[in-house]
């Protein structure tokens, strides 16, 4: 799946200048003029990594990193800041409010997709993760396989990343909001209707051994992984 890219950048040219160049480098972007228009687009759906620019009108792009740093559902979107000062103090005040990576204006365009290439790698090491194993179930997130009880597991995409979301985060109350942002991230018209259809998938999947159980429905908050 590509990865989409949220530009916030209030100088048309230089959106217009990313934006090509992301698509060209086979990203999806999606482009605003300011953090009041990001945050909309960010209330819908989370992108992989936000290039955002220092100065805006409105919100400043350090303020609104503050901000996307503070919030427990975007704290880990990668950001990479633009900025036309090149002071190194400048530089350090990015940092210290979150922004992953740091570009200068004016940038080559290449230079800034080899960043945004790390920085996505980065963020994203699930195929070189460590396999998982909770209460006789291991998932194998290289291989792309599951076994319950030492049997191999079919699963779709969407189930798979969905139970190793669970694997993950044993024992917490998840929304449904919270796990269409982490398992699915790169939709934005999926209702959180989806979430139910595929637990109720995985549960099938996971019930000749009886793991089903352990997915359990929290009323009024969504799912709950518990090992028992
Ligand atoms: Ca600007």
């Amino acid at each position: 799946m590509s990865a989409r890219i949220l530009i916030v950048e209030d100088e048309p040219a230089i959106r217009d200048l990313l934006a090509v160049n992301l698509r060209h480098a086979g990203y999806v972007p999606m482009s605003v003029e300011s953090a009041e228009d990001a945050q909309k687009q960010l209330d819908a759906a989370l992108p992989d990594l936000i290039v955002l620019d220092w100065m805006l009108p409105g919100q400043s792009g350090i303020d609104y990193a503050k901000r996307l740093r503070a919030d427990p559902r975007t704290r880990e979107v990668p950001i990479l800041m633009l900025t036309a000062r090149a002071q190194e103090g400048d530089k350090l005040q990015g940092f210290d409010v979150g922004a992953d990576d740091y570009v200068t204006k004016p940038f080559s365009p290449r230079e800034l997709l080899a960043r945004i290439r790390a920085l996505l790698r980065r963020a994203a090491p699930e195929v070189a993760e460590d396999p998982v194993e909770v209460a006789g179930l291991r998932l194998e997130p290289g291989t792309f396989r599951v076994f319950a009880d030492g049997a191999p597991l079919s699963l779709s995409p969407t189930e798979f990343k969905l139970l190793h979301y669970f694997m993950k985060h044993v024992d917490r109350v998840l929304s449904r909001a919270k796990l269409l942002d982490n398992v699915w991230g790169d939709h934005v018209y999926i209702e959180e209707r989806t979430v139910d259809v595929h637990i109720r998938r995985l549960r099938v999947a996971l019930q000749p051994t009886g793991h089903d159980r352990l997915i359990e429905t929290v009323r009024g908050g969504g799912y709950r992984f518990l090992p028992r």
